[in-house]
């Protein structure tokens, strides 16, 4: 066994060091079904031991690679047979809510819906949301500056953090584990780890925002005719349901047909209409509340900007809607599809969707493209199944996707960051000096380039 294991184990455990045979059973990623591979798997339980074995890894110019919930989009926790992985799989507490400040403290890699629950028991509300709740771990959120499903209301996982606790490649701990609205004493140190995809340091602890618990909730899949129709109806509902709206999900009509073939999903609504919207209110005055979400549906229905609609009688409903939106198996079976996340002003996404649909389709004429998008936030998700084979098909695919991005102003990523996926793309989004500037803040971080090394870019 070389030296590197055994003093991790000393630190650890034997328990906390799994060697490349006893992670075998384990996949990738939620992406990559293959077997994990890696020198060793580290498993610590405080950041007290994530900071000796990061000093020890250091000493010995080991690469290592953090891993959360590995649900991340853009392969971002790729590791090869001679790094470390380091799993924050065994700090997952919540340590501590605060119904007064309206915090909780939880270690990185608590699972998001744990915290949800949690919190919610306390009749408080942590309301990050996202399809992969169930697996994704907080330190991911804050690592991936995750947005998800209600940021038309509350934010991304930036604006719902107050602190966070880190530590830097050669094992010094930074806690800034702030637990009030203000501080501005001196820069703002957790800015550094949210959003940097792990290549500045490993989130540990972090001390979260929480809201007041909803009362009312309201929702409905509607049926649009159009997309001026989706945007007027964004423009109603977010001037009649105010801060109340808190989720407006678009499906294009190609993603709702998709994922509602027969054996998959039952279609609540028709299967022929162009856009489908789910909405979702939530607010605390319980009456008043729907009567004016059930208003507001009413009229757009009259007018004809809404052609059909349905509401959830029920949570089960209400799930299975959801799953409409947030389980798009039907379209990931078909192997390869690439997964896009790309922001661009609302005014531009017909126009951009219909140039991109025109080039996959003259590149591929089996080809599929099917979306579906967080729109409020400009942010849209292209699913692309070009039905083709072939060495260059991820790149030119990535061509006909980011290529006319630049055109409206857009940007390569929305949510789920850069990753190794789309280093090459990094400058379509961001200028020269700005790159040059997140190298900069690397190397002053992290000289010997040890952590995450080659995601967001290559040094
Ligand atoms: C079904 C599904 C739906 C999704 N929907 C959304 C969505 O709506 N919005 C959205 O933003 N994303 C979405 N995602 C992407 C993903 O869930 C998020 O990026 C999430 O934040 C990743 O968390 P994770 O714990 O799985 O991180 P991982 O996948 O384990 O890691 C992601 C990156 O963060 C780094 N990292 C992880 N933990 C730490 C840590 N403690 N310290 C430092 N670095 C760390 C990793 O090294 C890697 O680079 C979805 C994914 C799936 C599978």
């Amino acid at each position: 066994m070389d030296d590197l294991i055994n003093k991790l184990r000393e630190v650890l455990g034997d328990d906390g060091v799994l060697s490349s045979g006893e992670i075998s059973s384990r996949a990738c990623s939620y992406w990559d079904s293959s077997p994990l591979r890696a020198r060793v798997l580290l498993r610590p339980r405080s950041t007290a031991e994530v900071s000796a074995v990061l000093a020890i890894c250091h000493g010995q110019g080991a690469h290592v690679i953090t891993h959360g919930g590995l649900t991340g989009c853009v392969n971002g926790v790729e590791v090869s047979s001679d790094q470390v992985i380091l799993s924050l799989e065994r700090m997952n507490a919540v340590e501590d809510i605060d119904p007064i400040g309206r915090t909780a403290t939880v270690q990185a890699g608590a699972i998001l819906q744990t915290v949800q629950e949690e919190v919610a028991g306390h009749g408080l509300a942590f309301p990050l949301d996202l399809g992969a709740r169930g697996s994704c771990t907080i330190g991911g959120n804050v690592s991936t500056n995750a947005g998800g499903i209600n940021v038309i209301r509350h934010g991304m996982m930036r604006d719902l953090v107050l602190g966070v606790e880190a530590v830097l490649a050669d094992g010094t701990v930074i806690s800034a584990m702030n637990q009030m609205l203000k501080n501005n004493a001196g820069y703002d140190l957790k800015q550094l780890f949210i959003g940097s995809e792990g290549t500045l340091g490993v989130v540990t602890r972090v001390v979260l925002r929480l809201r007041r618990a909803s009362t009312s909730l309201d929702t409905a899949l509607v049926a649009l005719p159009d997309f001026a129709a989706v945007c007027h109806l964004l423009s109603q509902a977010q001037s009649e349901l105010g801060d109340n709206l808190c989720a407006y999900e678009v499906m294009w009509g190609d993603y709702y047909r998709a994922v509602t073939a027969p054996g998959w999903h039952r279609p609540p609504l028709d299967r022929i209409h162009p856009f489908y919207v789910i909405l979702e209110s939530r607010g605390v005055d319980v009456e008043r509340d729907s009567e004016r979400f059930l208003a507001l549906l009413q009229r757009e229905l009259e007018s004809g900007s809404v052609v059909d609609a349905v509401l959830p009688k029920s949570e089960a409903e209400r799930t299975s809607l959801w799953n409409v939106r947030e389980d798009f198996e039907a379209i990931t079976i078909h192997q390869p599809t690439f997964l896009y996340d790309v922001s661009l002003p609302i005014r531009h996404m017909q126009e951009y969707i219909e140039r991109v649909q025109t080039a996959v389709s003259q590149s591929w004429p089996e080809g599929c493209c099917q979306v579906l998008g967080h729109i409020a936030d400009g942010n849209l998700h292209l699913f692309i199944t070009p039905n083709a084979a072939g060495s260059q098909l991820h790149v030119d695919v990535d061509s006909c996707v980011y290529s006319p991005l630049s055109d409206y102003g857009g940007s390569v990523s929305a949510e789920h960051g850069i990753g190794r996926e789309k280093k090459g793309w990094l400058e379509h989004s961001r200028s020269a000096a700005e790159v040059q500037l997140m190298k900069t803040l690397k190397r002053a971080l992290d000289p010997a380039n040890m952590l995450n090394p080659g995601v967001v870019f290559d040094l």
